[in-house]
C-alpha cells in the first residue's frame, strides 16, 4: 500500500527517512546545509504527526530556508525561544494521528532523493523541499 500521506510507493518513506538520517549523521558532507530541510519536508508531508500550529510552523521554516535564504544557524537563533519547548506556546508534534491536510499527491517524495554522492544528495533534498513547499502553499482551505 502506498503511504496514505505522501503517496510513496509501498510506504517506503519512513524507512527511507531513517536511512537518510543515518547517512546525514555519519557523513558531514551529507548533513551539510540540508539537514533541516530533510526533517521539515518529511514532517510537512506527514501531517498526522503534527498539530496544526506545528504544521504551519514547519512550513514557515521551509519558506525561510528556501525563499528568504536564511541560514540554519540564523533561524536557530531567531527561533530559540520558540523551539525551546519550555517557552513555546504551542505543541509541534501530535499523537492523535489526525492529519492536518488531506493532500496525498505530492509532486515529489523522499523516494525521489538520490544518494550517489553528497552533491547530488543536497541538490535532490533542496528540489524535494522546494516542490513540497509549493504543494503545501497551495493547500489553502484544505487545512483543518
Ligand atoms: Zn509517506
Amino acid at each position: 500500500m502506498n503511504c496514505p500521506e505522501c503517496g510513496a510507493v509501498d510506504s517506503l518513506c519512513r524507512t527511507r527517512f531513517d536511512e537518510l538520517m543515518a547517512l546525514e549523521f555519519s557523513d558531514p558532507a551529507y548533513f551539510g546545509t540540508v539537514h533541516n530541510l530533510t526533517v521539515a519536508t518529511f514532517m510537512l508531508q506527514h501531517s498526522s504527526k503534527l498539530t496544526k500550529e506545528g504544521w504551519l510552523y514547519e512550513r514557515e521554516l521551509l519558506r525561510e530556508f528556501l525563499v528568504e535564504n536564511k541560514s540554519p544557524s540564523f533561524i536557530r537563533k531567531q527561533n530559540k525561544d520558540l523551539v525551546d519547548s519550555g517557552k513555546r506556546k504551542f505543541k509541534i508534534t501530535s499523537k492523535d494521528g489526525k492529519r492536518i491536510i488531506s493532500k496525498t499527491t505530492w509532486k515529489k517524495t523522499i523516494l525521489d532523493v538520490r544518494t550517489e554522492n553528497a552533491e547530488v544528495y543536497c541538490g535532490d533534498i533542496k528540489a524535494w523541499a522546494r516542490s513540497a513547499l509549493e504543494d503545501a502553499e497551495n493547500v489553502g482551505d484544505k487545512i483543518k
